[in-house]
């Protein structure tokens, strides 16, 4: 048995696919696999997840290409088919699985699911098959899978989360050289909480915002002369708003100010424990990135922007769409004493939302 994480994105949000910076952490709450070796060529996929439960899915391996499966199945068929490609399975000796999933990972709900369920399925093969699958190579086929067979062009900061997440840490991620280095984000020991925000609300919409957003962005480094928006600096906005469109002079705004709140973020973390003046900095950036979501990026929810309104009345110190984005979840960091209070403020708001704390959690990991 198997188990990858999903995460809370702390601060970073629609950098990664803009070579930027993101400080996610990997959260205690685990999609796991029990896996079995098949000499038969087929893989067989059950999940226990609400939607997607029984029957049994049968996928030959022979031919497995992107667009051969639909729906849930594709996660992990799409990295058996990344695992084949790269290498890491071999094609000729490999006989196949059968994986049954189970997950508290709430799904869809922007805690990355997906990278769970894939990071899980890539250790489980890897072991099965006796392959070596290191931490980045199993976040860089996983993402692959999501990109070239799922269709889904997220960047790589979910899987590298659920493959590098260290427990009591937050990690800042540079996309552009995949360095992982953890900061110490020990919540117990700072009398603090990180509440996650479930709206359980999810808009159609970001089918095409997410892939909206980062063609514009492309457009827009394009049109500046940058390999990345991660190029630019806040000295640059001027010129970005003289030559490109005012919406997408917005978009590259966010892009830009993100990249510096989760610089400033991390610096908090470094200079010792979050406390005083620190925390309400800290605070602070959260609340600016979700402004910075909702106004110049435009990929927040009315339920987003209610819960994190109600989470600030409630008294946290800051709070934030984490995610993609278009409905999902929030998070807000509170002083453990406040959280009842917070708790209450965003249940007043939006009585469906689903409200739990998350800690720092480990990454992907053999469980048995
Ligand atoms: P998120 O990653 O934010 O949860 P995504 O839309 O990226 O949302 O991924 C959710 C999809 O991943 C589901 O629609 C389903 O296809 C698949 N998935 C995730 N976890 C499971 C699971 N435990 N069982 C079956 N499918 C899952
Ligand atoms: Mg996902």
């Amino acid at each position: 048995m198997w188990a990858a994480p999903g995460r809370v994105n702390v601060i970073g949000e629609h950098t990664d696919y803009n070579q930027g910076f993101a400080a996610p952490m990997a959260i205690d709450r685990y999609t796991a696999v029990a896996a079995a070796p098949r000499s038969d060529g087929l893989l067989r996929l059950l999940s226990g997840a609400g939607a997607f439960r029984g029957p049994v899915a049968e996928v030959p391996l022979h031919g497995l290409s992107p667009g051969r499966t639909r729906g849930w199945v594709s996660y992990p068929a799409g990295v058996a088919w990344a695992l084949l490609e790269g290498g890491v399975l071999d094609r000729g000796s490999f006989g196949g699985a059968d994986l049954a999933f189970a997950s508290a990972v709430p799904v869809g709900a922007g805690l990355s699911s997906s990278a769970a369920i894939e990071c899980a399925t890539g250790l489980a093969l890897a072991a099965l098959a006796g392959a070596d699958l290191p931490p980045a190579m199993l976040a860089r086929l996983a993402q692959r899978a999501e990109n070239a067979y799922v269709g889904v062009p997220s960047g790589p900061l979910d899987q590298l989360t659920a493959a590098f997440g260290v427990a009591g840490a937050v990690l800042f991620i540079d996309t552009r050289s995949g360095a992982v280095t953890p900061y110490p984000f020990d919540l117990p020991a700072a009398g603090l909480t990180l509440l996650v925000l479930d709206t359980k609300v999810h808009h159609d919409l970001g089918a095409s915002g997410y892939p909206d957003r980062r063609a514009a962005c492309e457009r827009a480094a394009r049109t500046l002369g940058v390999p990345a928006l991660r190029d630019l600096t806040v000295a640059d906005l001027c010129r970005a708003e003289r030559e490109l469109d005012e919406q997408t002079a917005r978009r590259v705004r966010h892009v830009v100010t993100e990249d510096e709140r989760v610089l400033k973020f991390v610096s908090l973390l470094a200079a010792g424990d979050l406390s005083g003046l620190r925390l309400r900095a800290a605070g602070e950036l959260l609340t600016a990135s979700h402004l910075s979501l909702r106004d110049d990026y435009e990929v927040s929810s009315p339920e987003l922007d209610a819960v994190v309104a109600a989470a600030l009345r409630g008294g946290a110190y800051g709070a934030r769409m984490t995610g993609g984005g278009f409905g999902g979840s929030a998070i807000a960091l509170t002083a453990t004493d406040q959280a009842d209070e917070v708790a209450q403020a965003v249940l007043a708001a939006l009585p469906g939302a689903d409200i739990f704390p998350a800690v720092p959690a480990g990454s992907a990991y053999r469980v048995c």
